[in-house]
């Protein structure tokens, strides 16, 4: 049996995952469950999971969890301290990275740096310190699979051969909802809008960046780190249908391609029971009816935040950090209709002017550049939208923190 602890339960993936240990109860079980503020999901997680240790973000969400517990009492705790610990237990055979940000960096650092294995969701935690958690995995001997569908699709075709025979990786995106929309038009489109995915349900944070292809930037960051490669060597195409999740070239111009519903209890269950496969509760693709599959390069200057990761990619050091982090700051902007969406390209872009680029060695420092990130990306919201649009920015981000 092995026990998980699970990063982020009460999330879009967490809860996902929950899905696939419910379908499995002789295989696996939960040891940590480590959530934000959604403690009434949470409640009812531990009435169900029966974890030995519960995580929330801060001292209210803890009292507030008391209140609603049943007879089933775990060790309790709150905070960032709290989420390495449950991540770092000896008891925890797997953790699951999903919370949704840099709040899930550290303790999916310290899971990788004890040698565990880890079902990585969170992006970010490559984005911003790709490096580092990189260099843990290889002296810790950690096994980072991943669980973003794309990611998850191009492991799977990185079984199909040896390493030196790959020409390129293709990572597909849906292209989200305003693939089709003019440029002027994207002035005036809402946040509503914006969080309307054409084929995922997913967190809002991701949702507003697939809208941007930031979420495909980002991807392409996490593609290097995973599997070792340049940034010239990932190619993204549109493939709006989203069946497609990623394809590997080989030298020969042979391309393997991973096909599967539009579910990520399949990527989840992949990581969980690696090598092996097991039956998935996923729908099947139905040969039987005729369908098209679309594919075309993606718009750079639609979706200028794409370009933005490739070259911070190729820049290295702490500017994809800043990148992630100015990001964030920008989306919380946007989904408080503080700015318009491409306010959301031109605050990353600002931001990565201003600050320097340095090469951090301990996640304390990735942190700190993190930190001053977010100050400048909300000091160019300050400046070219003005202040309630920044102060906003500031208390989304406190709340957050
Ligand atoms: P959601 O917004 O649905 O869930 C986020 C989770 O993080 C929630 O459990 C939330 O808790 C928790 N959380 C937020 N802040 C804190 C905190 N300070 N301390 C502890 N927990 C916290 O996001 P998703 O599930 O969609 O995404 C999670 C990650 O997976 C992201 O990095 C995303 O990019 C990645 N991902 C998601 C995919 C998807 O299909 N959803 C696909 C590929 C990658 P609470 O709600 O209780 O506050």
């Amino acid at each position: 049996m092995t026990l998980l602890t699970l990063l982020g339960s009460t999330g879009s993936i967490g809860t996902s995952t929950l899905d696939v240990v419910r379908r499995w109860p002789e295989r696996f079980g939960i040891y940590a469950l480590v959530a934000g503020r959604n403690t009434e999901l949470l409640a009812r997680q531990i009435a169900e999971f029966r974890p030995q240790v519960v995580v929330v973000a801060d001292e209210t969400a803890l009292n507030d969890l008391r209140g609603r517990l049943g007879s089933h009492i775990p060790e309790l705790g709150f905070g960032a301290e709290a989420r390495v610990a449950a991540a770092r237990a000896h008891a925890a055979g797997f953790v699951m990275s999903a919370i949704v940000g840099v709040e899930g960096m550290e303790a999916t650092y310290e899971a990788v740096r004890l040698g565990k294995r880890v079902g990585l969701a969170n992006k970010e935690t490559l984005v911003a310190s790709g490096k580092l958690v990189i260099e843990a995995m290889r002296a810790s001997g950690s096994e980072l699979l991943p669980v973003d569908s794309e990611h998850n699709g191009a492991h799977q075709c990185f079984r199909a051969g040896r390493r030196d025979e790959v020409a390129k990786l293709i990572l597909t995106a849906s292209g989200g909802p305003f693939r089709k929309t003019p440029a002027e038009a994207l002035a005036k489109v809402t946040p509503e809008q914006a969080l309307n995915h054409p084929t995922w349900k997913m967190g809002p944070r991701i949702t507003i960046d697939s809208a941007t292809l930031m979420n495909k930037g980002f991807e392409v960051i996490e593609a290097c780190w995973l599997f070792d490669l340049p940034p010239k060597q990932v190619e993204v195409v549109v493939h709006p249908q989203s069946k497609v999740h990623a394809m590997v070239e080989y030298t020969d111009g042979s391309i393997i391609a991973q096909v599967s519903a539009t579910d990520m209890r399949m990527p989840i269950q992949y990581a969980l029971t690696y090598p092996e496969r097991a039956d998935a509760p996923v729908p099947r693709l139905d040969w039987s009816e005729s369908a098209t599959w679309n594919f075309e390069a993606p718009d750079f200057k639609q979706f200028p935040l794409l370009k933005l990761a490739y070259e911070a990619q190729e820049t290295g050091g702490s500017a994809t950090c800043t990148l992630n982090a100015a990001d964030e700051i920008a989306v919380d902007a946007f989904l408080a209709g503080h700015i318009p969406f491409p306010a959301i390209a031109a605050t990353v872009a600002e931001t990565l002017d201003r600050i320097p680029t340095r090469e951090p060695r301990t996640i304390a420092e990735v942190l700190e550049i993190d930190r001053a990130s977010r100050e400048a990306a909300r000091r160019v919201i300050e400046a070219r939208w003005g202040n309630k649009a920044a102060t906003e920015a500031v208390l989304i981000g406190k709340t957050r923190a």
